[in-house]
């Protein structure tokens, strides 16, 4: 990329996805500038594990240490039966998976990821209250609106606005994703409201029609989350902050094995998220405006790996637009897609049978994977 005159992007969304492709454009030259639609970016009470596909990515933003210092750091992913506590299967973590991918496991408060990575942006280019409206992809440079009247224009732009993203409906036309019928609660909460209670590692409970995860959150196992995946008929919105009723949630575990009701019987509150999922779309760009994260490839969560394929996204992103000048920015909109589809799709699919981890399971393709080493050609399914 020759660097006369930097190459302006304009990304939309300050999630995961979008925070992590700002930063890494920006170290690669780019003249970034983020637009979010929240007034101010929320901590939200749940917890998100990082597998090495995505810690080793965040390693080159200069973050390894600030989370092994923020996370826990798990020894086992455990599945059990859901009343007998029966063990199904067992991944070593720890230092195991550690040497055998080359990067760490970690389980952390959401809110803990979401400050390591805006931490890796460059200062001011955070704009809040932009919500996009509308964008232009075609003639000349991309414009994008924003309901304050604010309109932008730039070399790149990146719609990294989520599961119900406005820059997908723009280029593609409208289809909601599919909601999958089931619902999760989920919650983070002081480890000391639990009393004398350990609990292990990371455990699944497996039940015949739900399930749910819990492990510690922090490094000094100071706050546990939960969530959970159950039918619940009639939700289906999709909102951080709705509440849950806990008692109506304890009578779902009613049969559940000792340990999750001692959980349950300890949280004082919950959120709940209806869980939605998404064929893998048709194309992933217009010119030069791309989808990345959910906003091309959600999946139910089953598998631990939406932020960690956004993650993913935003390194093999950046690889893409550093070998182009302005002139090559749509081919390398495509190749990124090309890299990156088949991988994604794949996941989309191993998630939506929740079936990940029940049973010995192979996870090298999963968390062996480098986005940062990957071959920049059209992948082949994984
Ligand atoms: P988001 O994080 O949704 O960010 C989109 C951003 O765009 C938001 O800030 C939003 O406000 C903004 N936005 C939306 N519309 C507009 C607009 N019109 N204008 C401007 N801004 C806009 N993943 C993991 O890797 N590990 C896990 O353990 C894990 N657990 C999960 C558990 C549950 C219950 C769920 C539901 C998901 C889980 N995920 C997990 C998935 C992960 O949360 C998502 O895949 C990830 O947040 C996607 O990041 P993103 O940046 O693409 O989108």
């Amino acid at each position: 990329m020759s660097m006369s005159k930097p190459i302006e992007v304009a990304v939309i969304g300050a999630g995961m996805g979008g925070l992590a492709v700002a930063a890494m454009l920006s170290r690669i030259g780019c003249k970034v500038d983020i637009y979010e639609q929240a007034h101010q970016l929320a901590r939200i009470g749940a917890g998100i594990q990082q597998s090495p596909n995505a810690t080793v990515v965040l390693r080159e933003l200069g973050l390894e240490s600030w989370l092994r210092k923020k996370a826990f750091y798990p020894h086992f992913g455990v599945s059990k039966d859901w009343d007998t506590g029966a063990i199904t299967n067992v991944l070593p973590m720890g230092e195991a998976i550690e040497s055998r991918y080359g990067a760490p496991f970690l389980l952390m408060h959401r809110g803990d990821l979401h400050e390591g990575i805006l931490s890796a942006v460059p200062e001011g280019i955070l704009h809040l209250n932009k919500k996009l409206v509308g964008i232009e992809p075609n003639g000349g440079r991309p414009k994008a609106d924003f309901a304050d009247g604010t309109v932008i224009e730039a070399d790149l732009i990146i719609g990294a606005d989520g599961v119900h993203s406005k820059t997908q409906e723009i280029l593609f036309g409208k289809t909601d994703p599919v909601f999958s019928g089931r619902v999760a609660y989920r919650t983070t909460f002081p480890a000391s409201l639990m009393g004398e209670l350990q609990i292990a590692d990371r455990t699944k409970w497996w039940g015949p029609d739900k399930h749910i995860v819990i492990y510690y959150t922090t490094r000094e196992k100071s706050e546990v989350y939960f969530v959970t995946s159950l039918v619940e008929e009639g939700f289906s919105i999709e909102s951080w902050s709705t509440q849950g009723d806990v008692n109506m949630l304890r009578d779902h575990y009613a049969g559940f094995h000792p340990e999750v009701q001692a959980v349950l019987k300890a949280c004082p509150s919950v959120h709940k998220w209806a869980l939605v999922d998404r064929q893998p779309l048709a194309s992933w760009s217009t010119g030069s405006v791309a989808l990345l994260g959910d906003a091309c490839h959600p999946m139910t969560p089953y598998m631990a790996q939406g932020a960690a394929t956004a993650i993913e996204d935003a390194a093999v992103l950046s690889r893409c637009i550093q070998q182009v000048d302005r002139d090559g920015i749509s081919e390398a909109l495509k190749l990124y897609e090309a890299v990156r589809k088949p991988r994604t799709s794949a996941i989309q699919k191993t998630a939506a049978e929740n079936t990940w981890m029940k049973n010995k399971t192979d996870a090298d393709w999963v968390y062996g994977h480098n986005a940062w080493t990957e071959p920049l050609v059209a992948a082949a399914d994984p």
